[in-house]
């Protein structure tokens, strides 16, 4: 049946995305895959998953590297059923885990980095998911200073509690979210891991793969959040060393956290594109089309763990198009 319903999608792809001028490109985004499911968070995928997922899109459409991709949608040559595969942050198991999948299946990713967490750093996000994991005690008193208590005497509270707290702790400025994470996981410190980024070793074995590296800022700060002199420093910086790491020019962009209007503005965009980055990617869902805006080509989260659903949502993301972020590109 599950074969039955997956045979009977596959043909509307072709329909749904015709090729050429009026092309359309869907971009997924991936951070992470685990070697074995986290019961913290459910939510990322493992490999039993990816590899699916690797194969429906093998089967069903046509996986392009984003700069191939970019410079076929601008020229009006885009193949039917175009998709693209991304991840953001630098995860190391995207060299462990993501690239042998990715190899034996004779496709290309992109890869967004942030640039100081590379060789031992740690997202702030993580070190707010390790501390939880590895607290004992059956809640985190924060009263004093986010006026909440969290729950962590199950693994189904500590799941809950880590959702809150990054909530909470995401409308902060980095400044004072860091110094607070600092302060509460003081206890566990030294029992959060070092190695959940790639090392700059891994970043070139990713290139020299084939595999398509782009920017992501140093410290991936939310635009929004700091101020232009910021954000200008910050591009600049994870591009430069980025470029100096592999002795290649990197041309692709993703804006941290990546909503149009919450996470970055105007602003930011036309900062981007003067810089040179001949395109970017948000974290807007839907499709980009050849007279959508380069510098905010949508993306698309596949969170679906059903296969019939997967490739269902795909098929409709791609009748998704951004009037909301057209500008003048072409
Ligand atoms: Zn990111």
């Amino acid at each position: 049946m599950k074969e039955k319903i997956l045979s009977l999608i596959g043909p509307f792809f072709s329909l749904a995305s015709p090729g050429a001028v009026r092309g359309r490109l869907s971009i997924l985004i991936y951070h992470q895959v685990l070697e074995h499911p986290d019961p913290l968070r459910p939510e990322v995928p493992d490999v039993s998953v990816f590899e699916w997922q690797m194969q429906l899109l093998k089967q069903h459409l046509c996986i392009l590297p984003l700069d191939d991709a970019v410079r076929r949608l601008r020229s009006g040559t885009l193949p039917r059923r175009a998709v693209c595969i991304t991840f953001d942050d630098g995860y190391a198991d995207s060299t462990k885990v993501v690239l042998p999948i990715l190899q034996r299946f004779g496709v290309s990713a992109t890869f967004f980095i942030a640039t100081a967490f590379l060789n031992g750093g740690r997202m702030w996000h993580d070190t707010v998911i390790e501390t939880l994991r590895h607290f004992s005690g059956d809640w985190l008193d924060l009263s004093d200073s986010l006026g909440q208590r969290f729950l962590t005497g199950t693994i189904f509270e500590k799941r809950r509690s880590v959702r809150r707290l990054i909530m909470l702790l995401k409308g902060l400025s980095p400044t004072i979210r860091d110094a607070e994470i600092r302060r509460f996981a003081a206890p566990v410190a030294d029992r959060l891991p070092n190695d959940l980024m790639m090392t700059s070793e891994q970043v070139r074995v990713l290139h020299q793969a084939g595999m398509v590296v782009g920017g992501h800022t140093a410290t991936h700060p939310i635009f929004t959040t700091v101020d232009l002199d910021t954000v200008y420093a910050e591009i600049l910086q994870g591009r430069l060393m980025l470029e100096d790491l592999l002795d290649a020019p990197v041309t692709l962009f993703a804006y941290p956290n990546g909503r149009p209007f919450y996470d970055y503005m105007d602003e930011h965009v036309n900062m981007v594109r003067e810089l040179g980055f001949e395109a970017a990617v948000s974290t807007t869902s839907g499709v980009a089309t050849r007279t959508d805006d380069y510098w905010q080509l949508p993306r698309f989260t596949p969170w679906d763990r059903v296969p019939e659903r997967f490739l269902a949502r795909l098929l409709l993301n791609y009748t998704k198009t951004h009037p909301d972020v057209i500008r003048n590109t072409l």
